[in-house]
């Protein structure tokens, strides 16, 4: 397994690891977690990445619709507007210019000088460690923003020549069903994520792109859960300091004779009962409308997306907002099976066990294995995200072949995928 999982990280693109096997993961991916990060990057680097080289204009500030393409609802992020402005202003000061090159945005050359001591005394400056953390997560964002720009499709994260967006098919989620896709700043855009696949199928009021150490992105996000209330959110990751649950541990003693009604058809059915009965009493109306979609709760998962080595800071964030929220602990589940045993029995490639959107597929199969949860599609949706996983795959891969690059151990283990 040990073996498999080494090989099968270096062949499959690099799909980053996640943390959703735990046990497993523990004892097998020191070699994975502990490779520099340019493993992945060389993977990836090749002659067409986003450079501004050859480009004598000079960059613009990111708009709304820019910023919204790339798969949130949000208002641009403050400290990611301001970090874009002052990369602006540098460059029309200095006499380098922006230039990008590789993955994730990374600044090249004398601008990047200029700016690495700029920045550096701007964090140094800053005692406070949340500040410390908005300013890190915003310019690891201005960055990718910047570098990714004209170079990426804004929908898939795939340089544009590789868009993988007309193959996609969408799927809606099961409506009470909401994914939150808590991602480190370092993979964001990035092409070998599988998380940013859950809105790419299921769109993104369904799956919520919350960014780590953005304050817009996370008080979004805990606005939602408090309003859900804490019996309606479940992290993905075992909490050490609580007894994590597995899927059918949470959701098995479920009541609830109300899990295929939509909001809408039930407002319909009390509006029409309301004019049967000619009340038109507008405080009835309101009364009834608040009942019914109160009653109407959405089920909030949170999907750690970061390195192993990221996720422990990041749900610790998550565990002190939860504790001073609710003066409680997060709930977390585990999946018991990982993600691929329950889905089509397919033999183990490791990505399937570990990737973010392997750990939604898990999600979705062991909660349809649930009796109450059985009539509402979700095998049907965790194959949608599968097929978007392959779909990733197969677009890395032949990336990776037009740039003459060995896909020997991929193809190794692409008879046991399919
Ligand atoms: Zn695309």
């Amino acid at each position: 397994m040990s073996i498999s999982v080494t090989s099968l990280t270096r062949a499959l693109t690099g799909l980053k690891c996640s943390k959703y096997t735990f046990q497993f993961l523990r004892t097998t991916t020191t070699t994975h977690m502990a490779a520099p990060p340019t493993t992945t990057a060389a993977l990836f680097l090749d002659s067409s990445s986003p450079s501004m080289e050859d480009s004598r204009r000079p960059p613009a500030s990111v708009s709304l619709e820019e910023w919204q393409a790339w798969g949130t609802d949000s208002p641009i992020p403050t400290h990611v507007a301001e970090i874009v402005e002052e990369m602006i202003d540098l460059e029309r000061e200095s006499d380098a210019q922006m230039k990008f090159g590789g993955l994730g945005g990374k600044l090249k050359g004398n601008f990047k000088a200029q700016e690495d001591k700029k920045h550096r005394a701007k964090y140094k400056a800053l005692d406070d460690s949340e500040q410390k953390l908005h300013f890190f997560s915003a310019r690891q964002i201005a960055c990718r923003l910047l570098g990714s720009r004209g170079y990426l499709c804004q929908k898939c994260w795939l340089p544009r020549e590789d868009c993988m967006c007309s193959r996609v098919v969408p799927c809606d989620l099961w409506h009470r069903m909401r994914f939150w896709l808590y991602m480190h700043p370092k993979d964001f855009l990035r092409q070998n994520n599988t998380g940013k696949l859950l809105w790419q199928v299921f769109g993104i009021n369904a799956s919520k792109l919350c960014l780590f150490g953005i304050a817009e992105h996370e008080e979004i996000m805990w606005k939602e859960f408090m309003h859900s209330g804490r019996n309606n959110v479940w992290c993905l990751y075992p909490n050490k300091n609580a007894p994590t649950k597995s899927v059918e541990d949470s959701f098995a003693g479920y009541i609830s004779n109300n899990l295929l009604y939509k909001p809408h058809q039930v407002i319909c059915f009390n509006l029409s009962v309301l004019a049967l009965h000619y009340i038109l009493d507008i405080i009835s109306i309101s009364i009834t409308l608040y009942v019914q979609t109160d009653a109407v709760e959405t089920f909030n998962f949170i999907l750690i997306d970061g390195t192993w080595s990221n996720s422990a800071a990041m749900f610790r964030r998550l565990k002190e907002r939860a504790d001073l929220i609710w003066g409680d602990d997060l709930p977390c589940i585990s999946l018991t099976t990982g993600a691929s045993a329950m889905h089509k029995l397919r033999p183990q490639p490791s990505w399937d066990r570990t990737c973010t959107a392997a750990a939604a597929i898990g999600l979705l199969d062991e909660l349809h294995l649930v009796s109450q949860f059985n009539s509402l599609g979700l095998d049907k949706q965790a194959e949608a995200v599968e097929n978007s996983v392959d779909l990733l795959l197969a677009s890395l891969t032949a990336r990776r072949l037009r740039m003459g690059r060995s896909i020997n151990r991929r193809q190794r283990h692409h008879n046991d995928i399919c």
